[in-house]
């Protein structure tokens, strides 16, 4: 049995779903994605382990887990336009673009962003728009957006960001602080203060100025 094929993604599903994972789109979706097309040739054999990987330049891609629970607590909305930023790898974008209309994604490191753009279009994806950018300044073009998640750590709530979003739209986001206490976050755009819930700690790369 290739330990990159359909079976392996079914057992890691199983593993998601046994650990609380309970949207099943959000499940489907994951056994759909062929998770190890995003990783290095030498990584490929572990990409169904429930590790975070690296996708090169010292950045990696989520374990599947916090892939799973990120895109369930997205979902809950039903958003049909969302914006990531943080393409990396463009697992999560693929992940998100099985389950809505548009992904818009965002990446500031031009060769992981070139790469997705390759890797992607190898498989035929189709409603995910790359950018090349500081994702901290958004897509104000294609804004606003039903929902946005943020795959790297911000030290504070990105106020910008917040409003490219539709009124009662949802950012899940890890907020803390580098190399510290990081909590993943859900905010909700309100026509006041957002209002914003701690859930759980996470631990991610930062969130960083401008482009490379
Ligand atoms: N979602 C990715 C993993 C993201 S890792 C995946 O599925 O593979 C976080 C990514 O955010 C890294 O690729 C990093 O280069 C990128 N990043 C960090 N700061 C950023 C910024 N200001 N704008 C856009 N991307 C940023």
């Amino acid at each position: 049995m290739p330990m990159t094929g359909q079976r392996r993604r079914e057992q890691m599903v199983n593993d998601l779903r046994r650990r609380g994972i309970r949207d099943e789109r959000v499940l489907e979706a994951m056994a759909r994605v062929p998770r190890h097309c995003f990783l290095d040739e030498a990584l490929k054999y572990g990409a169904y382990d429930d590790t975070p990987l690296p996708v090169g330049y010292g950045q990696s891609i989520s374990q599947p887990f916090t892939v799973a629970r990120m895109t369930e607590l997205l979902m809950a909305g039903s958003p049909s336009c969302v914006l990531e930023i943080g393409t990396g790898s463009g697992y999560q974008a693929q992940v998100l673009a099985e389950l809505v209309d548009e992904v818009y994604s965002i990446e500031r490191h031009a060769l992981l962003h070139e790469k997705a753009r390759v890797r992607l279009e190898q498989l035929d994806a189709t409603r995910i728009y790359l950018r090349h950018g500081d994702g901290r300044h958004g897509w104000p073009d294609a804004a606003p957006f039903d929902a946005i998640m943020l795959t790297a750590v911000a030290p504070e709530l990105p106020s910008g960001l917040i409003k490219q979003l539709k009124m009662g739209g949802v950012m899940i986001a890890p907020l803390g602080e580098t190399d510290g206490e990081q909590w993943l976050t859900r905010i909700v755009r309100t026509p006041r203060t957002p209002s914003c819930k701690r859930l759980e700690p996470v631990r991610f790369v930062p969130l960083q100025t401008g482009v490379s």
